[in-house]
């Protein structure tokens, strides 16, 4: 071997060393002072190392999902911060790291992760897997590409949950009893969900069944529990927001009559307030779409947020 690359193997030793030596400092430190760093992983799910799989996802909602049926066993992470769209989201450096260090990514597909690609190029062999198998997509108004909005409608959430037990069971068959139990305990909290939306949508009168938001997410929801439609936009990711879009809603929305409009928590606000205004029509509340909501605000997980959502439509349209 020539001198350069012994120096070559010296200087990728040492930098080995010195990062084996402060990942180490960090656990320790952590250890010590019982503070966590701020990461997008969820509670209740640090349980042994050992044991069970690391799980990262693409959002949060799909992460609250797979919590559900790891329960203790593994951990789960997942990459757009609460608060953000999933639709045109950067990955940040942590992203790769999570992703790399993962037994396996989880995604939603229907094209939502769109900077996927740009992720799993640099995450090695970490096996992804789309977990909207076998449900039947809504295509994009005037386009042939899927709507990914699926996991707005909670049958299609059990679907997400039955492709989710399967691939976890593959992955760690140790595992099954405990994925198999706290799915079937899952999916009786889903189907007791969707009854309780069917039961409080009935509260509203046929001719108010219209959700009016900016990003046109509720497709899924309102195949599935009787509303119409509409948005600004179809996708945030190709948000324009054009006076021409506006003028739209504006008009759509004096047509209709309907008694009230909503933003979301993960989209800009001003284009919904624009067509307040121009119509006199108030925004009823804030729902959420495209990620579940901040600690505290009540809509911490996936059936939380569905509850939310329904029932502030549910008192803005009745
Ligand atoms: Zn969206």
């Amino acid at each position: 071997m020539s001198k350069r690359k012994w120096l070559l193997m010296f200087v990728i030793s040492l930098i080995f060393l010195l990062t084996v030596g402060c990942n180490a400092d960090e656990t320790q430190q952590e250890g010590l002072d019982g503070e966590q760093e701020e990461t997008n992983s969820i509670e209740g799910t640090t349980e042994p190392e050992n044991e069970g799989l690391a799980i990262t996802t693409s959002f949060s909602i799909l992460g609250d999902i797979v919590a559900e049926i790891i329960g203790e066993r593994g951990t789960v992470e997942y990459l757009v911060p609460i608060g953000e769209e999933p639709h045109e989201y950067e990955p940040i450096p942590s992203d790769f790291q999570k992703a790399s260090d993962s037994d396996v990514f989880y995604v939603n597909g229907f094209s939502l992760e769109g900077w996927l690609e740009k992720l799993v190029g640099n995450v090695g062999d970490v096996p992804v897997v789309t977990v909207s198998e076998g449900i039947t997509p809504i295509l994009l108004e005037g386009s042939e590409d899927e709507d990914p909005h699926a996991w707005l409608s909670v049958e299609n959430v059990k679907v997400y949950v039955e492709d989710i037990v399967e691939d976890l069971v593959e992955r760690d068959p140790s595992g099954e009893e405990t994925y198999r139990t706290n799915a079937e305990a899952y999916l009786t909290e889903l189907d007791d969900l969707q009854d309780w939306i069917k039961a409080e949508v009935e509260a509203v009168p046929e001719e108010n069944r219209v959700i009016v938001v900016t990003e046109n997410a509720f497709k899924y929801f309102g195949e599935a529990y009787g509303f119409q439609t509409e948005g600004v936009w179809e996708l945030n990711s190709h948000e324009e927001g054009t006076p021409s879009q506006i003028a739209r809603v504006i008009d759509f929305v004096s047509d209709q009559n309907i008694p009230a409009i909503f933003v979301e928590t993960t989209v800009d606000k001003r284009y919904m307030e624009r067509i307040s205004e121009d119509t006199g029509i108030e925004i009823a509340g804030e729902v959420y779409t495209d990620a579940v909501g901040q600690e505290g605000s009540g809509a911490e997980t996936y059936v939380l947020m569905m509850k939310h959502n329904v029932e502030t439509f549910v008192s803005g349209l009745k």
